[in-house]
């Protein structure tokens, strides 16, 4: 590798570190970065955290043409496995579509501002106004995989000045020929999408101290994700259905409301990783699951930022079920094991605490 191309590198993980470590941008494993260079693409591994991008091995150098020949014929580049270093590394579901976007760097985040957009039918004219003079499109939502891959290259066949990509209920992608005007133009969509957060009333830490007594409980340091159960909107929107695909892969299909009678013994029956006590507040279950946390924490912040009144695209039935294939069940045990791994290198300041620093 030349030393102009291992700087280019070098920066890509700077600026993968700089977005995993935001809780905005990025929520444990998820999203992805890219760069192409010399025939080849650098991507982020499947179920590797951005957040670690300086000091572990995370990106896979795939052969671009092959990979672009691979989905024309309908073959799909993800799951393939790699060895770098002593580590046994897998391309993501998403390998395809950093592929056929012709940009050099690309920078895909489970945005909460963008998502708070992505999930609203009215979307797309509600970001016209925010995104004027930027060049973006919205991408219904589809599968990630192919099926997206196919869509994107469809749409940015017809206008290839596209550099940002509003994935309904997904999040955001956006690009550029080098990675500093990639990470100028993130923080641009990001300012302009912004949406202050619904203030939270605290949550009753007394109460959920005491039905956390039994062990298979405990109680979330963060307001907003109490919210969910303090806060009649948040309330109503998260158990009327699945707004993406994270809350469904890595929390629950259905989120149910308990009231404030609840007891101890009933809670440590329940099968969930998380429980919305009405009026007093959210209980996460025990096990040291950062994954879980994160995204609990981050479907919290996208909550607080959806208006009473916004008109809301849930996934339907079958993009659920979907979701929920064996494939993924695969993805999400490779993405704990990597959250583990994550825990053993960076243990919580708390047992237990939302990994702040990592999203
Ligand atoms: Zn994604």
């Amino acid at each position: 590798m030349s030393v102009i191309a291992a700087t280019e590198l070098g920066l890509l993980q700077d600026l993968s570190a700089r977005i995993g470590g935001d809780q905005l941008l990025v929520q444990a494993a998820t999203g992805n970065t890219s760069l192409k260079q010399n025939g080849q693409m650098w991507i982020k591994a499947s179920g590797t955290w951005l957040a670690h991008a300086v000091e572990d091995a995370i990106f896979i150098p795939i052969d671009l043409d092959d990979t672009r020949r691979q989905i024309a014929r309908g073959i799909d580049p993800a799951g393939q496995s790699f060895t770098v270093g002593r580590k046994q590394l897998g391309t993501s579901v998403e390998t395809a579509m950093h592929a056929v976007l012709h940009w050099r760097v690309v920078v895909h985040v489970h945005s909460v501002n963008t998502i708070a957009w992505a999930v609203r039918e009215d979307g797309p004219e509600q970001l016209e106004k925010l995104l004027a003079g930027i060049a973006w499109q919205w991408i219904p939502y589809t599968s990630s995989g192919l099926p997206l891959a196919r869509s994107i290259e469809a749409s940015v066949a017809a206008r290839p000045e596209t550099r940002v990509l509003i994935l309904a209920n997904h999040g955001l992608v956006v690009c550029g020929d080098t990675c500093e005007e990639t990470e100028a133009l993130l923080r641009e969509v990001e300012c302009r999408v912004r949406i202050a957060p619904r203030r939270s009333v605290e949550p009753d830490w007394a109460l959920l101290a005491r039905l956390a007594d039994s062990g298979v409980w405990r109680v979330p340091p963060s307001i907003p994700v109490h919210a969910m159960a303090t806060d009649p909107v948040n309330r109503r929107i998260v158990t009327e259905g699945i707004l993406y695909p994270c809350q469904a892969i890595f929390l629950s299909t259905q989120a149910r409301i308990y009231s404030a009678s609840v007891t101890t013994a009933e809670l440590a029956l329940v099968d969930e990783p998380f429980v919305l006590i009405e009026g007093i507040g959210t209980l996460a279950r025990r096990r040291r699951n950062p994954t879980e946390s994160a995204t609990l924490a981050g479907l919290a912040l996208v909550l607080q930022r959806i208006p009473q009144s916004a008109p809301l695209r849930y996934l339907r039935e079958d993009q659920v079920r979907d979701l929920l294939c064996a494939d993924v069940y695969h993805y999400r045990e490779r993405v704990e094991d990597n959250g583990a791994e994550h825990l053993a290198l960076h243990p919580p300041v708390a047992a237990g605490d939302v990994p702040t620093h990592h999203g």
